[in-house]
């Protein structure tokens, strides 16, 4: 039998513009913190004094004090430790400059600013913008509704990986939780990784762009509020020729550059004159992650999708469906050799290109994206998603495939596309 060591709950006092960081590095640990006195936030969320919140596996956590305050950690096993640097006054000066120009269009009903966060991986990309977005929601009486645009497929934030997304925020989001997630805008790009298929990567994000736009400009507060778009930390060669597409199809006015000067130059030569280009230091704290976390990340993205979170637990239903009653395609074509092509195609066209597959064991474990389109005839390449499901048995004698599905509904009879990103259904 082993016995449970009982590990004494910690005290911390931070004094004014400090930080206590902490990580959850132990698969079956959990680490519950409160705050005693004073005022404190985790990324831009306030936290509310006695309340206790609880942190899993693989939580990398700052609580930042601009007053000063008590916390109490119980259950950390490994170090935690209070830091008197931070670059958190730079990122309220951020704030501060987006909302006067967020009140300057509100004035002259134009449009609000949209801001791009860019840097190499693990410089706190994603935490900058959750900072930023929970700093503008908790001005509650403004009204501000930013729209959080996510581009990286690598993580898939706001869905799961292998898309791209946008959500509004209304409100700050939980502080052990991601935005709150109604209804939000995604697109299927089927990889995570943005140099597989280049062309539907910017043709996406040029649609998006599109229906963002449209939005804002039927809604006068969305419109005013603007966006914070995430990116990805490539940011070399091809990877820096997407975040110029970006720029130019969201239309941008501020760019925020972690950490990287080199990055930060190319920005502002060859950005136009009326774009802000700011360079920004990162944070000591920012955990760089292996790639293995980076996977486990992905895997634990779709899994929450499915199954929740201990929070909120989801019950995902398993269904069959005949193989001749589901209709599934891929977006891009295996490449063409140069003297096979046809002469009216290009090779861009072929990456674009829908193409149906026919189901069987190559689906085994491959996530599906259930698009808003139904017939191929539409412009299913171009058209957000409405959910996901994911391939859990291939079963050819019956011609059978089982499906993991979040919703008990009968499935819808709609285009499914076929994503490369796979998850076990370990829990089935
Ligand atoms: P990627 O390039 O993979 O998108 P990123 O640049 O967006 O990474 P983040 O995801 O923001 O980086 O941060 C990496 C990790 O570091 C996250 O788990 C985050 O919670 C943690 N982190 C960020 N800031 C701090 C901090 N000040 N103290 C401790 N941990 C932090």
């Amino acid at each position: 039998e082993s016995v449970e060591v009982q590990i004494e709950d910690q005290e911390f006092q931070l004094e004014p513009d400090n930080e206590l960081r902490f990580e959850v590095e132990n698969k079956n640990e959990t680490v519950v913190l409160e705050l005693k006195t004073g005022l404190a936030e985790i990324f831009g969320t306030e936290l509310v004094k006695g309340k206790s919140y609880t942190f899993y596996f693989g939580a990398k956590i700052a609580v930042f004090t601009w007053q000063g305050c008590s916390l109490k950690l119980r259950g950390k096993k490994g170090i935690s430790y209070i830091s008197k640097e931070t670059p958190m006054m730079f990122y309220l000066n951020c704030h501060a400059s987006l909302e006067q120009l967020r009140v300057k269009s509100e004035k002259e009903k134009t449009r609000g600013p949209v801001t791009m966060v860019v840097g190499p991986t693990d410089v706190g990309k994603s935490t900058l913008c959750r900072i930023l977005l929970n700093y503008s929601a908790r001005m509650n009486a403004l009204g501000r509704r930013p729209i959080y645009v996510d581009l990286d497929p690598g993580q898939g934030q706001i869905s799961v990986p292998g898309t791209i997304g946008a959500v509004m925020v209304e409100r700050p989001a939980e502080v052990e939780e991601s935005f709150s997630q109604a209804a939000p805008l995604v697109y299927h790009y089927g990889h995570t990784n943005m140099s597989i298929n280049s062309t539907l990567y910017n043709t996406l994000i040029s649609r998006m762009a599109e229906v963002i736009h449209q939005r804002m400009d039927e809604n006068p507060r969305i419109n005013c509020s603007g966006l914070i778009i995430n990116t990805c930390g490539w940011v070399k060669g091809k990877g820096y020729q997407h975040l110029t597409h970006i720029a130019l199809a969201f239309e941008v006015d501020v760019i925020l550059v972690l950490d990287q000067e080199r990055l930060y130059n190319e920005l502002v030569r060859d950005m136009p004159v009326f774009v802000k280009v700011v360079l920004l230091p990162k944070s000591g704290g920012v955990v760089e992650r292996s790639n293995k976390f980076r996977l486990e990340g992905r895997e634990a993205r779709i899994r929450e999708f499915f199954y929740g979170t201990p929070r909120n637990v989801l019950h995902p239903h398993t269904c069959e469906v005949r193989f001749s009653d589901i209709k599934v395609y891929r977006i891009g074509a295996p490449p063409i050799p140069n003297t096979l092509m046809p002469l009216d195609m290009q090779k861009t066209d072929l990456e674009t290109k829908l193409e149906p597959v026919t189901p069987g064991p190559n689906m085994m474990h491959h996530v599906l994206a259930l698009s808003f389109s139904t017939m191929v005839e539409e412009d299913v390449v171009r058209t957000s998603v409405a959910g996901f499901v994911c391939v859990t048995n291939v079963d050819t004698s019956r011609q059978m495939l089982t499906l993991l599905s979040p919703q008990p509904k009968p499935l819808p009879e709609t285009i499914y596309l076929m994503s490369d990103v796979q998850f076990m259904d370990n829990n089935a």
